[in-house]
């Protein structure tokens, strides 16, 4: 008998996996790589390698970005679209689950713990649309919910199973120290961007903004301050490592500021190059910059001239934006 594991790296998908291969059952394990992560460490990789599993990974692309903008069953308390993203998942492992030769799938779910997609309603409803129905087993769970079909079969013991339930992690926690793991799993702090209040603001402002939104786009989203200014937008660095991750971003059609002889940011003016848009970057280069008590700032700009196929460079004499002008555009 062979499962598929959806493992995050978090303690519940850690604890399922545990669980299922405490049963002698076979685990490969699948990992997503979405977008709006904000964990960095791949503890997927760590539990793979701890418990001897073999690890598919899934990057989620373009389709993803799509299912962001539009979901059919609504977003949670920021732009998170938690129960298409897990359909999205669910449809991904059954294909997996075919090339890996899996009898079933299991998931870490706690029924309750997350109030958007782990009530009983949004687990049906989410293995149904992904064609899953009774197929998708959620051990640390399982007694609360209705039988499966692995359990029926006799695959799985179901009376190994668990009836954990609600947003209270301490039955899993003393669980990870029954199994002798308290130090091996990483703490619920990360998540997802998209449940952030500010970074979903940036979200919604992408997707008024732009018809087809790319990688780059949301790389750049989670880069330095984002300001708006009509069908312009422009984002100033925060610090050494964002300015050299602007410039590595930048492509051919934005312009690119700085304020010379001074520590400066590093600005990009994507979309509309107005001039007020151009006056506005420069403006906030300024402020942020070490020029930015005095009263007037030589601002440098470059960008690729396409008709003369070459990179000018351009300078703008501008005061440095004040506390109500960078209220009024920051997104
Ligand atoms: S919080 Fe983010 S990653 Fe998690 S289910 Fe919701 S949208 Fe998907």
């Amino acid at each position: 008998m062979r499962a598929l594991a959806l493992l995050s790296g978090g303690l519940d998908s850690i604890l399922a996996t545990k669980l299922i291969l405490d049963q002698g059952i076979e685990v490969v394990a699948l990992n997503f790589m979405l977008p709006f992560a904000v964990e960095k460490q791949d503890y997927a990789g760590e539990v793979a390698k701890r418990f001897g599993m073999p690890l598919v990974r899934v990057e989620a692309g373009e389709e993803y970005l799509e299912l962001v903008r539009n979901p059919k069953h609504g977003y949670g308390s920021g732009v998170n679209p938690c129960i298409d993203c897990h359909i999205y998942m669910l449809r991904e492992a059954k294909r997996i689950a075919k090339e890996v030769g899996a009898d079933f799938i299991f998931t870490g779910d706690v029924l309750g713990e997350r109030p958007m997609s782990q009530h009983r309603k949004a687990l049906e409803l989410e293995e149904k649309e992904a064609g899953l129905e009774k197929m998708v087993l959620r051990p640390l769970s399982a007694k609360l919910l209705p039988e499966t079909i692995p359990e029926r079969k006799g695959w799985v013991d179901r009376g190994k199973l668990l009836d954990i339930k609600g947003k209270s992690r301490k039955p899993q926690i003393a669980l990870a120290k029954v199994f002798g793991m308290e130090d091996e799993y990483p703490s619920p702090s990360g998540g997802c961007l998209l449940t952030y209040k500010e970074f979903a603001s940036k979200v919604r402002d992408l997707f008024e903004h732009k018809e087809r939104v790319s990688m780059r786009d949301i790389r750049l989203l989670k880069v330095g301050r984002h300001f708006r200014c009509a069908a312009s937008k422009i984002i100033v660095g925060r610090n050494e490592t964002e300015n050299k991750l602007l410039l590595e971003l930048k492509s051919s059609e934005v312009y690119v500021f700085e304020v010379p002889g001074y520590g400066s940011p590093i600005t990009i003016l994507e979309g509309a190059k107005s001039k007020e848009a151009i006056e506005l970057a420069a403006k906030l280069t300024a402020r942020y910059s070490d020029a930015r008590e005095e009263k007037e700032v030589l601002v440098e700009y470059e960008y690729e001239d396409k008709e003369q196929k070459e990179t000018r460079v351009t300078s703008i004499l501008v005061s440095p934006s004040d506390e109500n002008e960078v209220v009024r555009l920051r997104i």
